[in-house]
């Protein structure tokens, strides 16, 4: 947000990949953060000792209350959310999030922020427009007539529509962030909560470290998907949140791969040749996903643009890190 107010900024989910990310970039421009998740502070991905970290369960009105207040600007990013093998299976646990956009927003009435940034999804998208691998880039507009991911993308797609409501009522300036598929250090990158990108750099570098050369893959790896490196989802939910765009926006990448595509930049990367084995009974998503950039382009003159393979090498290296300590 531009700095309108010395009042701190609110940021949900703290404790989280995203979260911890905003929270320190944040702090690197001279806000005060008030950094909130649910999690006890010893598990939060990123600790920032000059934030005011406070743990709530932001599902209760009253836990909502106290975050907001006083607070100048709201990024909310808390969400019981994982890859697709959590999603599929934990539908309720998804939907639940509900209430933490509902009393976040009841809280901000009669209050007055300079933005609240509402992290959401490429699942809201319908899947009649993701079953082929060469998919058409999704734009913003195609998100209607809805049909998105059961669970996780009605939710994010109703929470949007608190959002889009709260403007028309009370006046409140939201962003709303589609994101696309982020990835990168300090993240979630096992327990069964990772998504793809994290989960075969760990294949990998367990393959690595293993000496066992070998790695399964969910479904036959011809499902296309593109991933966005985390510096480049910060700098697009900052810029978001900066400017007045008052309707959704894809914050994704355009970089499409198979995710046997992915499987060969990671082995390269770790310099290792791993025979595959593809597990087609385990949960897939949908059969392509890509992020159409015209919207972000033409409103904020900028869009994720951070190579796969840039990113991977950093994603990479901290993961065989967090491997080879997770084995001493
Ligand atoms: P994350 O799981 O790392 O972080 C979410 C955080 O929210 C967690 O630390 C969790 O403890 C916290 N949280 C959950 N329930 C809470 C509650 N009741 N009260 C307070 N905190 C609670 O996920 P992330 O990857 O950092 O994602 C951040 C946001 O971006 C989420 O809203 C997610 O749905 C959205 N998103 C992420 C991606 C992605 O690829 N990572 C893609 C699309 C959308």
């Amino acid at each position: 947000m531009e700095t309108t107010t010395d009042r701190p900024i609110l940021v949900t989910g703290a404790g989280g990949f995203i979260g911890g990310h905003l929270v320190a970039r944040l702090l690197d421009e001279n806000h005060r953060v008030r950094a909130v998740d649910i999690k006890p502070v010893e598990r939060w991905y990123q600790r920032h000792p000059g934030a005011e970290n406070m743990v709530a369960d932001l599902r209760l009105r009253e836990a909502c209350e106290h975050a907001v207040s006083g607070v100048g600007a709201v990024y909310n990013l808390a969400s019981d959310m994982g890859g697709m093998g959590f999603i599929e299976g934990n539908k309720w646990e998804c939907m639940i999030n509900v209430l933490i956009d509902t009393h976040l927003l009841e809280a901000l009435r009669g209050r007055e922020v300079d933005a609240y940034f509402y992290a959401s999804t490429a699942c809201v998208y319908p899947a009649g427009l993701q079953d082929d691998p060469e998919v058409r880039a999704l734009r913003e507009a195609e998100a209607y007539p809805a049909d998105p991911e059961d669970g996780y993308g009605w939710e994010k797609l109703f929470g949007e529509r608190l959002c889009l409501n709260h403007r028309a009522d009370f006046g409140t300036p939201i962003r709303i962030g589609r994101y696309h598929n982020v990835y990168g250090p300090q993240g979630t990158w096992q327990g069964g909560r990772e998504k793809a990108p994290a989960a075969i750099c760990r294949k990998v570098a367990e393959a690595v470290v293993s000496g066992r050369h070998e790695i399964e893959i969910w479904g036959d790896g011809e499902q296309t998907r593109s991933f966005m490196f985390i510096d480049d989802g910060i700098e697009g939910t900052r810029r978001l949140a900066d400017s007045t765009v008052e309707t959704p926006l894809n914050i994704g990448s355009s970089e499409m791969v198979t995710i046997n595509q992915l499987v060969d930049i990671v082995s390269s990367i770790a310099g290792v040749d791993l025979e595959r084995r593809h597990d087609l009974s385990a949960p897939q998503g949908v059969r392509g996903r890509n992020s159409d950039n015209t919207l972000i382009e033409a409103e904020l003159g900028w869009y994720p643009s951070i190579a796969l393979r840039d990113g991977l090498e950093q994603t990479y290296e901290w993961i065989h890190r967090q491997v080879v300590a997770s084995r001493a």
